[in-house]
């Protein structure tokens, strides 16, 4: 059973080698009641991921157990059972192991997928575009958009951002996305029909985003903090509103960015609110999965994964993934049904 040990806490980027590696052991396992044996197909990498390998408690997530297999979202088979909700052959998804087979005690945490074999969505989705409930909840609740208004969406091409923006364009928003390269500036706009982008390692990011919203923006969609917050916050129209998902350039260093204008929420009445992805799953994840599944089988709504092949190669797709070498959502194929 290969797997992805964690060896040692990060304080900038991880390095393959020194802070996790591929270990095989032979796969030994006995199942107690209820428990169930996976074989693992797909494993989704995660920003927050990162956060897990702090050396702290004081996180919305557990930590990584150094000496212990990394573990997150995945699809998964059903390869034994002792569960009768999950019989021989059920797709599921949940936590499971960065690994090939993972032994989950009481299927604690699975979610049975029925019509995963027979549906056109692949099942990687289940992990992507599917999985992200939060995305929809936190653009309308926090969000409050209203027709005609212009929201800017920063790491615009990866997982969240590309399903916000598209979403954000029903909506009938004026749709502005940074991004840290020039063919996902054109994916956003020839694919995903933003009305404008720019890449944000090119020229100063203020006066990008001041020459792209000559009249400001209404609500920004935060991914990435740091200079672009700060030019957000210096863009943004009064009651302008920011939906704080993930502020990416700051996991990876030890001197985080000092934003200087955080008075402009005082004088423009700036709300700033944070959630995580899983805060609106029961209100809203119904809705959502059937929402999406059919935009997605539609056509109405496109989705771009980056798929690395093989176990053995997640770290390594984790790190490209933390400095944007991914192009749409990061998961590791791991094996085929
Ligand atoms: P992405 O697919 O967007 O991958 C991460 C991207 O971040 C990279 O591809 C890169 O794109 C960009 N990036 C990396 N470093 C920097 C930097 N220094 N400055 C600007 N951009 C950078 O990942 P996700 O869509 O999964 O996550 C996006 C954000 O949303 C993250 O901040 C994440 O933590 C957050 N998130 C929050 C959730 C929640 O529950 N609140 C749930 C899921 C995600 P580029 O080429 O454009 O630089």
């Amino acid at each position: 059973n290969k797997s992805i040990i964690f060896l040692k806490h990060p304080t900038e980027f991880p390095v393959v080698g020194e802070h996790f590696e591929v270990q095989t052991k032979e796969l030994n396992v006995t199942l107690a009641p209820s428990d169930v044996l996976v074989k693992n197909l797909f494993i989704s990498l995660d920003p927050y991921m990162r956060g897990r390998m702090r050396n702290t408690d004081k996180s919305y997530t557990a930590g990584f157990q150094l000496g212990h297999v990394l573990n997150g979202g995945g699809v998964s088979e059903v390869i034994e059972s002792k569960n009768d909700a999950f019989p021989v052959g059920t797709i599921v998804t949940g936590f499971v192991g960065w690994e090939q087979f993972s032994h989950v005690p009481g299927a604690q945490g699975l979610r049975a997928l029925p019509n995963a074999r027979t549906s056109p969505i692949p099942l990687s989705a289940y992990i992507g575009v599917l999985g992200m409930p939060g995305m929809t909840a936190s653009l309308k609740i926090i969000g409050q958009p209203k027709k005609g208004e212009t929201i800017f969406i920063s790491a615009a091409a990866g997982a969240v951002g590309q399903l916000v923006g598209q979403m954000a364009k029903q909506q009938g928003l004026r749709v502005i996305g940074s991004v840290g390269r020039d063919d996902k500036v054109d994916y956003l706009i020839n694919e995903l029909k933003f009305d404008a982008a720019f890449n944000y390692k090119k020229g100063n990011i203020l006066e990008n985003l001041k020459s792209l919203a000559p009249e400001g923006i209404d609500i920004y969609y935060e991914n990435v903090g740091g200079e672009t917050l700060e030019a957000a916050l210096e863009v943004m129209n009064t009651h302008g509103r920011v939906i704080a998902c993930g502020m990416i350039s700051q996991y990876n260093t030890q001197t985080p960015y000092g934003i200087r204008n955080l008075t402009h929420v005082v004088g423009k009445r700036i709300t700033i609110r944070g959630f995580i992805v899983s805060d609106f799953a029961a209100e809203c994840g119904a809705d959502f999965a059937r929402d999406v599944g059919s935009w997605l089988v539609k056509g109405e709504i496109i989705y771009k994964e980056d798929i690395t092949e093989g176990i053995e190669n997640a770290p390594d797709a984790f790190i490209g993934m933390l400095n944007g070498r991914n192009f749409g959502k990061a998961v590791v194929k791991i094996a085929d049904l």
